[in-house]
Protein backbone atom coordinates (compact mmCIF):
# COMPACT_ATOMS: atom_id res chain seq x y z
CA UNK A 1 0.00 0.00 0.00
CA UNK A 2 1.25 3.52 -0.85
CA UNK A 3 1.11 6.02 2.18
CA UNK A 4 0.39 8.89 -0.33
CA UNK A 5 -2.00 9.02 -2.94
CA UNK A 6 -1.09 12.70 -5.35
CA UNK A 7 -3.97 13.01 -8.23
CA UNK A 8 -2.14 14.85 -11.06
CA UNK A 9 1.50 14.45 -13.11
CA UNK A 10 1.39 18.16 -13.78
CA UNK A 11 5.30 19.19 -12.69
CA UNK A 12 3.76 20.44 -8.87
CA UNK A 13 2.36 16.42 -8.14
CA UNK A 14 5.25 15.15 -9.27
CA UNK A 15 7.79 17.51 -7.53
CA UNK A 16 6.06 16.59 -4.48
CA UNK A 17 6.46 12.40 -5.34
CA UNK A 18 9.89 13.37 -5.84
CA UNK A 19 10.25 15.22 -2.67
CA UNK A 20 8.83 12.11 -0.49
CA UNK A 21 10.97 9.53 -2.56
CA UNK A 22 13.50 12.08 -0.70
CA UNK A 23 12.20 11.16 2.97
CA UNK A 24 11.83 7.81 2.07
CA UNK A 25 7.75 7.81 1.64
CA UNK A 26 6.23 5.64 -1.08
CA UNK A 27 3.78 7.63 -3.58
CA UNK A 28 2.01 6.61 -5.84
CA UNK A 29 0.79 9.34 -8.86
CA UNK A 30 -2.66 9.12 -10.36
CA UNK A 31 -3.08 10.78 -13.52
CA UNK A 32 -5.86 11.09 -16.22
CA UNK A 33 -4.24 11.87 -19.68
CA UNK A 34 -0.28 11.57 -19.94
CA UNK A 35 2.77 13.05 -17.49
CA UNK A 36 3.13 16.98 -17.84
CA UNK A 37 0.22 17.37 -20.24
CA UNK A 38 -1.79 20.33 -18.63
CA UNK A 39 -1.07 23.69 -18.03
CA UNK A 40 2.50 22.19 -17.39
CA UNK A 41 2.43 21.64 -21.29
CA UNK A 42 1.72 25.39 -22.22
CA UNK A 43 3.55 27.28 -19.81
CA UNK A 44 6.70 28.77 -21.37
CA UNK A 45 9.73 28.23 -18.85
CA UNK A 46 9.83 31.61 -17.15
CA UNK A 47 11.35 31.55 -14.06
CA UNK A 48 11.64 34.71 -11.56
CA UNK A 49 11.74 35.80 -8.08
CA UNK A 50 10.48 39.25 -8.46
CA UNK A 51 7.04 39.14 -6.46
CA UNK A 52 5.49 41.68 -3.96
CA UNK A 53 4.78 38.97 -1.04
CA UNK A 54 7.35 37.54 0.71
CA UNK A 55 6.08 34.27 0.45
CA UNK A 56 6.85 34.11 -3.69
CA UNK A 57 9.98 35.75 -3.44
CA UNK A 58 11.65 32.91 -0.62
CA UNK A 59 10.01 29.94 -2.95
CA UNK A 60 11.28 31.47 -6.24
CA UNK A 61 14.66 31.73 -4.42
CA UNK A 62 14.88 27.90 -3.20
CA UNK A 63 13.24 27.01 -6.17
CA UNK A 64 15.81 28.75 -8.37
CA UNK A 65 18.69 26.99 -6.71
CA UNK A 66 17.21 23.60 -6.73
CA UNK A 67 16.87 24.34 -10.86
CA UNK A 68 19.95 25.55 -10.91
CA UNK A 69 21.29 21.94 -9.65
CA UNK A 70 18.49 20.21 -11.68
CA UNK A 71 20.70 18.07 -13.21
CA UNK A 72 22.47 16.81 -10.51
CA UNK A 73 19.51 16.22 -8.18
CA UNK A 74 17.28 14.71 -11.09
CA UNK A 75 19.76 13.26 -13.86
CA UNK A 76 17.17 13.80 -16.80
CA UNK A 77 17.57 11.94 -20.28
CA UNK A 78 17.13 15.61 -21.59
CA UNK A 79 18.35 18.54 -19.67
CA UNK A 80 15.84 21.63 -19.56
CA UNK A 81 19.21 24.22 -18.93
CA UNK A 82 18.25 26.81 -17.32
CA UNK A 83 19.41 30.36 -18.34
CA UNK A 84 19.87 33.36 -16.41
CA UNK A 85 18.66 35.68 -19.04
CA UNK A 86 16.97 38.58 -16.71
CA UNK A 87 13.46 39.97 -16.09
CA UNK A 88 13.00 43.69 -16.49
CA UNK A 89 10.13 45.47 -15.68
CA UNK A 90 9.73 48.63 -16.94
CA UNK A 91 7.63 52.04 -15.89
CA UNK A 92 6.71 54.84 -18.07
CA UNK A 93 4.64 56.58 -14.97
CA UNK A 94 6.31 58.02 -12.22
CA UNK A 95 3.54 55.74 -10.23
CA UNK A 96 4.88 52.71 -11.48
CA UNK A 97 8.49 53.42 -11.00
CA UNK A 98 7.70 54.34 -7.34
CA UNK A 99 5.51 51.00 -6.27
CA UNK A 100 8.80 49.18 -8.65
CA UNK A 101 11.04 50.71 -6.18
CA UNK A 102 9.14 49.89 -3.00
CA UNK A 103 9.29 46.16 -4.19
CA UNK A 104 12.64 46.41 -5.15
CA UNK A 105 13.64 47.35 -1.93
CA UNK A 106 11.65 44.84 -0.03
CA UNK A 107 12.60 41.81 -2.51
CA UNK A 108 16.41 43.11 -1.79
CA UNK A 109 15.58 42.47 2.12
CA UNK A 110 14.86 38.89 0.86
CA UNK A 111 18.18 38.56 -0.53
CA UNK A 112 16.08 38.66 -4.10
CA UNK A 113 19.27 40.49 -6.74
CA UNK A 114 16.83 43.09 -8.30
CA UNK A 115 18.45 46.40 -8.96
CA UNK A 116 16.65 49.72 -9.65
CA UNK A 117 17.49 50.95 -12.95
CA UNK A 118 17.26 54.40 -15.99
CA UNK A 119 16.19 54.14 -18.85
CA UNK A 120 19.87 54.24 -20.52
CA UNK A 121 20.37 50.95 -18.89
CA UNK A 122 17.50 49.20 -20.01
CA UNK A 123 18.45 50.58 -23.71
CA UNK A 124 21.85 48.84 -22.92
CA UNK A 125 20.13 45.38 -22.02
CA UNK A 126 17.46 45.77 -25.30
CA UNK A 127 19.03 47.51 -28.33
CA UNK A 128 15.95 49.50 -30.08
CA UNK A 129 14.13 49.75 -26.53
CA UNK A 130 12.40 53.50 -27.34
CA UNK A 131 13.10 55.06 -23.99
CA UNK A 132 10.96 58.41 -24.45
CA UNK A 133 8.40 57.72 -22.45
CA UNK A 134 10.37 55.54 -20.29
CA UNK A 135 10.95 56.65 -16.29
CA UNK A 136 13.00 53.57 -15.34
CA UNK A 137 12.45 50.09 -14.39
CA UNK A 138 13.85 47.26 -12.25
CA UNK A 139 15.78 44.11 -13.60
CA UNK A 140 17.02 41.47 -12.12
CA UNK A 141 20.02 39.42 -14.39
CA UNK A 142 19.45 36.07 -12.37
CA UNK A 143 15.71 35.32 -13.15
CA UNK A 144 15.64 33.23 -16.65
CA UNK A 145 14.25 30.66 -18.94
CA UNK A 146 14.71 27.49 -19.02
CA UNK A 147 15.38 26.58 -22.84
CA UNK A 148 13.18 23.22 -23.03
CA UNK A 149 10.86 24.22 -20.39
CA UNK A 150 8.82 20.68 -21.23
CA UNK A 151 11.56 18.82 -20.35
CA UNK A 152 11.45 19.64 -16.49
CA UNK A 153 8.18 17.31 -15.65
CA UNK A 154 9.29 14.43 -17.23
CA UNK A 155 12.79 15.11 -15.66
CA UNK A 156 11.07 14.85 -12.06
CA UNK A 157 8.85 12.05 -12.89
CA UNK A 158 12.24 9.89 -14.45
CA UNK A 159 13.93 10.67 -10.92
CA UNK A 160 10.75 9.70 -8.26
CA UNK A 161 10.19 6.74 -10.72
CA UNK A 162 13.50 5.34 -10.36
CA UNK A 163 13.48 6.22 -6.38
CA UNK A 164 10.35 3.76 -6.11
CA UNK A 165 7.26 6.28 -7.16
CA UNK A 166 4.68 4.91 -9.16
CA UNK A 167 2.54 6.41 -11.54
CA UNK A 168 -0.97 5.04 -12.60
CA UNK A 169 -3.02 6.28 -15.78
CA UNK A 170 -6.65 7.12 -14.28
CA UNK A 171 -8.90 9.56 -13.73
CA UNK A 172 -9.88 9.95 -9.92
CA UNK A 173 -13.56 10.43 -9.46
CA UNK A 174 -14.44 9.97 -5.75
CA UNK A 175 -12.11 10.37 -2.18
CA UNK A 176 -13.48 8.40 0.22
CA UNK A 177 -12.16 8.66 4.26
CA UNK A 178 -12.71 5.74 6.62
CA UNK A 179 -10.52 4.03 9.54
CA UNK A 180 -8.40 2.54 6.97
CA UNK A 181 -7.21 5.81 5.52
CA UNK A 182 -7.92 7.27 2.14
CA UNK A 183 -9.22 5.46 -0.93
CA UNK A 184 -9.18 7.40 -4.05
CA UNK A 185 -11.61 5.53 -6.31
CA UNK A 186 -10.92 5.60 -10.20
CA UNK A 187 -12.77 6.02 -12.87
CA UNK A 188 -12.32 2.60 -14.30
CA UNK A 189 -13.10 1.28 -10.72
CA UNK A 190 -9.65 0.93 -9.76
CA UNK A 191 -9.59 2.15 -5.83
CA UNK A 192 -5.63 2.64 -4.39
CA UNK A 193 -5.80 3.03 -0.48
CA UNK A 194 -3.49 5.84 1.52
CA UNK A 195 -3.02 7.90 4.70
CA UNK A 196 -2.60 10.83 2.93
CA UNK A 197 -3.78 12.05 -0.32
CA UNK A 198 -2.58 15.26 -2.06
CA UNK A 199 -4.75 17.41 -4.71
CA UNK A 200 -2.37 18.78 -7.28
CA UNK A 201 -4.94 18.49 -10.42
CA UNK A 202 -4.29 21.72 -11.27
CA UNK A 203 -7.90 23.00 -13.14
CA UNK A 204 -9.55 19.53 -11.91
CA UNK A 205 -8.84 20.69 -8.10
CA UNK A 206 -12.45 22.09 -7.89
CA UNK A 207 -14.31 19.73 -9.12
CA UNK A 208 -12.75 16.98 -6.65
CA UNK A 209 -12.92 19.61 -3.81
CA UNK A 210 -17.28 19.91 -4.67
CA UNK A 211 -17.36 15.44 -4.52
CA UNK A 212 -15.92 15.87 -0.63
CA UNK A 213 -18.19 19.07 0.16
CA UNK A 214 -15.52 20.95 0.14
CA UNK A 215 -15.29 23.38 -2.10
CA UNK A 216 -12.30 26.42 -2.42
CA UNK A 217 -12.06 29.70 -3.93
CA UNK A 218 -9.96 28.21 -6.41
CA UNK A 219 -11.06 29.30 -10.28
CA UNK A 220 -9.42 29.81 -13.61
CA UNK A 221 -8.49 32.77 -15.44
CA UNK A 222 -7.64 32.31 -19.26
CA UNK A 223 -4.41 33.19 -20.47
CA UNK A 224 -3.78 33.73 -24.25
CA UNK A 225 0.23 34.39 -25.58
CA UNK A 226 1.27 34.56 -28.96
CA UNK A 227 4.45 32.96 -30.40
CA UNK A 228 6.64 34.61 -33.79
CA UNK A 229 7.94 32.54 -36.62
CA UNK A 230 11.72 31.92 -35.82
CA UNK A 231 14.03 34.92 -35.88
CA UNK A 232 17.74 34.65 -37.10
CA UNK A 233 18.89 36.94 -34.37
CA UNK A 234 18.05 37.44 -30.82
CA UNK A 235 15.94 40.63 -30.28
CA UNK A 236 15.49 40.88 -26.56
CA UNK A 237 16.89 38.51 -24.18
CA UNK A 238 15.83 39.59 -20.68
CA UNK A 239 11.83 39.04 -20.28
CA UNK A 240 10.76 42.30 -20.81
CA UNK A 241 7.60 43.76 -19.27
CA UNK A 242 6.33 47.26 -19.74
CA UNK A 243 3.67 47.35 -16.66
CA UNK A 244 1.33 50.19 -17.53
CA UNK A 245 1.21 48.68 -21.08
CA UNK A 246 0.07 45.21 -20.05
CA UNK A 247 2.62 44.38 -22.68
CA UNK A 248 5.40 41.38 -22.39
CA UNK A 249 7.78 40.17 -24.63
CA UNK A 250 10.89 37.54 -24.64
CA UNK A 251 12.91 35.81 -27.34
CA UNK A 252 12.68 31.77 -26.77
CA UNK A 253 15.81 29.35 -26.84
CA UNK A 254 14.31 27.90 -30.45
CA UNK A 255 14.56 31.23 -31.80
CA UNK A 256 10.69 32.51 -32.07
CA UNK A 257 9.25 35.50 -29.84
CA UNK A 258 6.82 34.82 -26.92
CA UNK A 259 4.39 38.26 -26.81
CA UNK A 260 1.43 39.17 -24.40
CA UNK A 261 -0.73 41.92 -24.16
CA UNK A 262 -3.01 42.32 -20.92
CA UNK A 263 -6.16 44.22 -22.25
CA UNK A 264 -7.89 46.00 -19.29
CA UNK A 265 -9.54 43.74 -16.73
CA UNK A 266 -7.15 41.09 -17.79
CA UNK A 267 -9.86 38.72 -19.76
CA UNK A 268 -8.47 38.50 -23.35
CA UNK A 269 -11.32 39.03 -26.40
CA UNK A 270 -12.62 35.55 -27.50
CA UNK A 271 -11.20 36.77 -30.86
CA UNK A 272 -7.52 36.03 -30.45
CA UNK A 273 -6.67 38.80 -33.61
CA UNK A 274 -7.75 41.32 -31.84
CA UNK A 275 -5.18 40.61 -29.21
CA UNK A 276 -2.52 39.38 -31.92
CA UNK A 277 -3.24 43.02 -33.43
CA UNK A 278 -2.54 44.91 -29.96
CA UNK A 279 1.02 42.63 -29.70
CA UNK A 280 1.64 43.40 -32.97
CA UNK A 281 0.93 47.27 -33.15
CA UNK A 282 2.19 47.60 -29.25
CA UNK A 283 5.92 45.82 -29.63
CA UNK A 284 7.27 47.87 -32.24
CA UNK A 285 6.57 51.24 -30.54
CA UNK A 286 7.86 50.15 -27.33
CA UNK A 287 10.77 48.46 -28.94
CA UNK A 288 11.91 49.31 -32.67
CA UNK A 289 13.58 45.98 -33.31
CA UNK A 290 10.22 44.21 -33.15
CA UNK A 291 8.89 46.25 -36.37
CA UNK A 292 7.49 43.55 -38.87
CA UNK A 293 7.18 40.53 -36.19
CA UNK A 294 4.22 38.92 -36.92
CA UNK A 295 2.83 36.02 -34.55
CA UNK A 296 0.70 33.28 -36.52
CA UNK A 297 0.55 31.06 -33.58
CA UNK A 298 -1.85 31.78 -30.28
CA UNK A 299 -1.36 30.27 -27.02
CA UNK A 300 -4.65 29.53 -25.08
CA UNK A 301 -4.02 28.36 -21.58
CA UNK A 302 -5.76 29.05 -18.59
CA UNK A 303 -3.99 29.56 -15.08
CA UNK A 304 -6.07 28.28 -12.22
CA UNK A 305 -6.23 31.52 -9.61
CA UNK A 306 -7.24 32.28 -6.28
CA UNK A 307 -8.82 35.65 -4.85
CA UNK A 308 -5.77 36.78 -3.70
CA UNK A 309 -3.43 35.41 -6.44
CA UNK A 310 -1.43 33.54 -4.07
CA UNK A 311 -0.99 29.64 -3.93
CA UNK A 312 -3.36 27.50 -2.49
CA UNK A 313 -1.18 24.56 -0.43
CA UNK A 314 -1.43 23.01 2.27
CA UNK A 315 -4.46 21.33 4.72
CA UNK A 316 -7.91 21.04 3.46
CA UNK A 317 -10.06 22.40 6.40
CA UNK A 318 -11.64 19.74 8.39
CA UNK A 319 -10.46 16.43 5.99
CA UNK A 320 -7.56 14.98 7.97
CA UNK A 321 -4.65 14.11 6.08
CA UNK A 322 -5.91 15.15 2.78
CA UNK A 323 -3.54 18.43 1.21
CA UNK A 324 -3.68 20.90 -1.51
CA UNK A 325 -1.13 21.97 -3.58
CA UNK A 326 -3.28 24.39 -6.04
CA UNK A 327 -4.06 27.49 -7.77
CA UNK A 328 -0.64 28.30 -8.73
CA UNK A 329 -1.84 31.46 -10.74
CA UNK A 330 0.41 31.29 -12.75
CA UNK A 331 3.69 29.97 -11.51
CA UNK A 332 3.56 26.60 -10.57
CA UNK A 333 6.61 25.74 -12.87
CA UNK A 334 9.41 28.42 -11.30
CA UNK A 335 7.67 27.78 -7.50
CA UNK A 336 7.33 24.25 -8.19
CA UNK A 337 10.64 23.04 -5.99
CA UNK A 338 9.33 24.71 -3.32
CA UNK A 339 6.04 23.58 -3.10
CA UNK A 340 7.29 19.95 -3.47
CA UNK A 341 9.49 20.32 -0.92
CA UNK A 342 7.02 22.16 1.75
CA UNK A 343 4.01 19.83 0.81
CA UNK A 344 6.47 16.33 1.46
CA UNK A 345 7.96 18.29 4.89
CA UNK A 346 4.10 18.44 6.12
CA UNK A 347 3.48 14.84 5.22
CA UNK A 348 6.40 13.46 6.64
CA UNK A 349 5.40 15.41 9.94
CA UNK A 350 1.80 15.11 9.92
CA UNK A 351 2.06 18.87 10.01
CA UNK A 352 1.17 21.81 7.92
CA UNK A 353 3.55 24.06 9.55
CA UNK A 354 6.40 23.83 7.05
CA UNK A 355 4.03 25.99 4.72
CA UNK A 356 3.98 29.77 5.33
CA UNK A 357 0.00 31.20 6.72
CA UNK A 358 -0.32 32.99 3.28
CA UNK A 359 -1.07 30.04 1.08
CA UNK A 360 -2.91 27.70 3.82
CA UNK A 361 -6.33 27.16 2.82
CA UNK A 362 -8.11 28.04 5.79
CA UNK A 363 -7.30 31.71 4.99
CA UNK A 364 -10.56 31.97 3.59
CA UNK A 365 -12.15 31.30 6.50
CA UNK A 366 -10.83 35.10 7.55
CA UNK A 367 -9.09 32.99 10.13
CA UNK A 368 -5.86 34.64 9.45
CA UNK A 369 -5.25 37.94 7.52
CA UNK A 370 -2.83 37.47 5.05
CA UNK A 371 -1.21 39.30 1.83
CA UNK A 372 -1.42 37.74 -1.32
CA UNK A 373 0.60 38.88 -4.79
CA UNK A 374 0.02 41.75 -7.08
CA UNK A 375 2.92 41.61 -9.61
CA UNK A 376 1.00 38.71 -11.64
CA UNK A 377 1.41 39.84 -14.81
C1 LIG B 1 0.15 30.11 -21.44
C2 LIG B 1 0.77 29.81 -20.09
C3 LIG B 1 2.07 30.23 -19.82
C4 LIG B 1 2.64 29.96 -18.57
N1 LIG B 1 3.95 30.34 -18.34
C5 LIG B 1 4.51 30.04 -17.14
C6 LIG B 1 5.87 30.39 -16.90
O1 LIG B 1 6.54 30.97 -17.75
N2 LIG B 1 6.41 30.05 -15.68
C7 LIG B 1 5.67 29.40 -14.72
O2 LIG B 1 6.19 29.14 -13.63
N3 LIG B 1 4.40 29.05 -14.94
C8 LIG B 1 3.80 29.37 -16.12
N4 LIG B 1 2.50 29.02 -16.34
C9 LIG B 1 1.74 28.38 -15.25
C10 LIG B 1 2.12 26.91 -15.14
O3 LIG B 1 1.95 26.29 -16.39
C11 LIG B 1 1.23 26.23 -14.09
O4 LIG B 1 1.16 27.00 -12.91
C12 LIG B 1 1.77 24.86 -13.73
O5 LIG B 1 2.07 24.10 -14.88
C13 LIG B 1 0.75 24.15 -12.86
O6 LIG B 1 1.16 22.82 -12.67
P1 LIG B 1 0.20 21.81 -11.94
O7 LIG B 1 0.94 20.56 -11.78
O8 LIG B 1 -0.40 22.47 -10.76
O9 LIG B 1 -1.05 21.64 -12.95
P2 LIG B 1 -1.15 20.86 -14.33
O10 LIG B 1 0.08 20.93 -15.11
O11 LIG B 1 -2.41 21.32 -14.97
O12 LIG B 1 -1.30 19.35 -13.87
C14 LIG B 1 -2.49 18.83 -13.30
C15 LIG B 1 -2.66 17.41 -13.80
O13 LIG B 1 -3.76 16.83 -13.13
C16 LIG B 1 -4.42 15.98 -14.02
N5 LIG B 1 -5.79 15.76 -13.50
C17 LIG B 1 -6.78 16.68 -13.34
N6 LIG B 1 -7.85 16.12 -12.79
C18 LIG B 1 -7.55 14.80 -12.59
C19 LIG B 1 -8.27 13.69 -12.07
N7 LIG B 1 -9.53 13.81 -11.61
N8 LIG B 1 -7.65 12.49 -12.01
C20 LIG B 1 -6.36 12.35 -12.47
N9 LIG B 1 -5.66 13.36 -13.00
C21 LIG B 1 -6.24 14.58 -13.04
C22 LIG B 1 -4.38 16.74 -15.35
O14 LIG B 1 -4.56 15.85 -16.45
C23 LIG B 1 -2.99 17.34 -15.31
O15 LIG B 1 -2.03 16.56 -15.94
C24 LIG B 1 1.90 29.26 -17.58
C25 LIG B 1 0.60 28.83 -17.85
C26 LIG B 1 0.03 29.09 -19.10
C27 LIG B 1 -1.38 28.60 -19.37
Amino acid sequence: MPEVVIIGAGVIGLSVAWYLTERGVRSVVVERTAIGAGATAWQSGGVRAQWTSAENCRMALESQAFYRQLDDRLMPQVSPQLESCGYAFVARTPETMESLRRDAAEQKRLGVRTSVVDAGRLAELVPGLNTDAVVGGVYNGHDGYFARPQAVAPAFARAARRAGAEIHFGTARRLLLDRAGWTVELANGVRIVASDVVLAAGLGNPGLLDSLGSPLPIGRAPKRMFLSRPRDRCLVRPQMVFVDEGFSVKHLADGRLIAGHSPPGGIPTPDPDVGRGAVETVGPRLIATLEGTGYPWTIDGYYDTSPDAQLVVGAVPDHPRLWIAGAMNGRGMMLAPSVGRMVAESIATGDPEPIPTALQPDRFAGRESVTGETRTI
